[in-house]
């Protein structure tokens, strides 16, 4: 049994608060990670508060992961003690059917466990990251390079690998117009990786505040989605558009700006579902899909690939008891571009 110090929603409608739990006995194939940094996703923000109606309380947030390894099982072959490693969405599944053999475990038939919100294999519910320490089975945690600025890293683990995972299924690159909606966590991670991939991409936005940063990040349009004259302009315009808007809004806005045979991959999850005017699509052949995170073999390949490419998302470093305040200002869109919290603070107060 591992103590764990954290911090949980204890039941809807109340603000997080430090909750102290006990964490499984850690298997011969699990390692165990002292937390340095944890990523504050706005799907922590949604489960928090209950916005599909699925949380489980005491809900404990946080599968941005980053931390160091501080004990290993007998049979662990892939880490070692004082090795960096991350951890995402989900710490388990079942390792068996036919997605998780080819490297898919987030489509895992059998269904995943994921870090947070779920229920483990022994039958007791999984508690996120915002904490001091995690267990996972060694497959499911990444390698992390001590290179790399560890609070920029966490968030690759869940928004990094959901931008990454979709733009390397799509094929996007080179040649292509690619429109990122929405500039949050996700969103600033899909426009650093789509142009470092040699995409021309442009931010839409409902922040006109947002548009110099656009740039900076590699995109190189901006159209402000409030402006019905600048998406008028800008209609069958882009092979791709990665719609990462965490709030309800109007598909059918967007996919006019839809080449012939155009794209729209939608990534955010708002909790309310959203009428789709067929003609969109069937006009130009316009599609219209879904990605989810990545497998861990593509988790290990994008981290790889940050590192080498230089690529880690610009982040606001709080301590835990702003966590609350994070998450109105991320729902409020004023964060650039994501809260992570440092966990080291909650190790020290553990020991003073
Ligand atoms: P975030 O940091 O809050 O960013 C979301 C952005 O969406 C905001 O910054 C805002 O950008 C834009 N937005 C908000 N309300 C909007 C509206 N009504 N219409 C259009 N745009 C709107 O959130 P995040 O952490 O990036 O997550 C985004 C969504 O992706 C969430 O729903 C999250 O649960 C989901 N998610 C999915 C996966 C997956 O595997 N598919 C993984 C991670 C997260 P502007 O200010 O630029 O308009
Ligand atoms: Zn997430
Ligand atoms: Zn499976």
């Amino acid at each position: 049994m591992t103590a764990t110090k954290g911090y949980a929603v204890i039941a809807p409608g109340e603000a997080i608060e430090p909750f102290s739990f006990v964490r499984n006995t850690a298997g011969e194939l699990d390692i165990t990670i002292e937390i340095l940094y944890c990523g504050v996703c706005h799907y922590d923000i949604h489960q928090a508060r209950n916005e599909y109606g699925n949380t489980h309380y005491p809900f404990v947030p946080g599968h941005e992961i980053v931390g160091r390894v501080v004990k290993t099982g007998s049979a662990v072959t892939r880490f070692k003690i004082g090795d960096l490693a991350g951890v995402g969405y989900f710490i388990d599944s079942c390792g068996h059917c036919q997605p998780c053999r080819s490297g898919l475990e987030q489509h895992c038939e059998v269904g995943l466990t994921p870090t947070q919100n779920g229920t483990d294999k022994h039958g007791k519910p999984t508690y996120g990251g915002y904490s001091n320490n995690i267990i996972a089975h060694e497959n499911y945690a990444v390698k992390i390079p001590e290179t790399l600025p560890l609070p920029g890293v966490a968030p690759l683990l869940c928004a990094g690998i959901t931008a990454y995972s979709a733009l390397r299924q799509w094929g996007i690159g080179k040649g292509h117009e690619v429109a990122v909606l929405g500039l949050g966590g996700v969103g600033h991670l899909a426009v650093k990786l789509a142009a470092s991939m040699g995409a021309k991409v442009t931010v839409l936005s409902g922040s006109s505040s947002k548009k110099e940063d656009a740039g900076s990040l590699g995109a190189s349009g901006f159209i402000l989605t409030s402006d019905a004259e600048q998406l008028k302009a800008a209609a069958s315009s882009f092979d791709f558009i990665i719609d990462t808007a965490a709030a309800k809004h109007d598909y059918n806005r967007y996919l006019q700006l839809l080449k012939f045979e155009g794209t729209m991959i939608l990534l955010g999850v708002p909790p309310e579902a959203t009428d789709l005017v067929a003609y969109h699509l069937i006009s130009g052949r316009r599609r219209i899909t879904g990605s989810f995170i990545g497998g861990m073999k593509e988790t290990q390949e994008m981290i790889n690939y940050c590192a080498a490419n230089g690529i880690t998302a610009d982040v606001e470093v709080i301590t835990p008891d702003k966590i609350e305040e994070a998450f109105d200002r991320t729902v409020s869109g004023a964060v650039k571009y994501r809260f992570v919290l440092d966990m080291q603070e909650t190790k020290n107060e553990e020991q003073s």
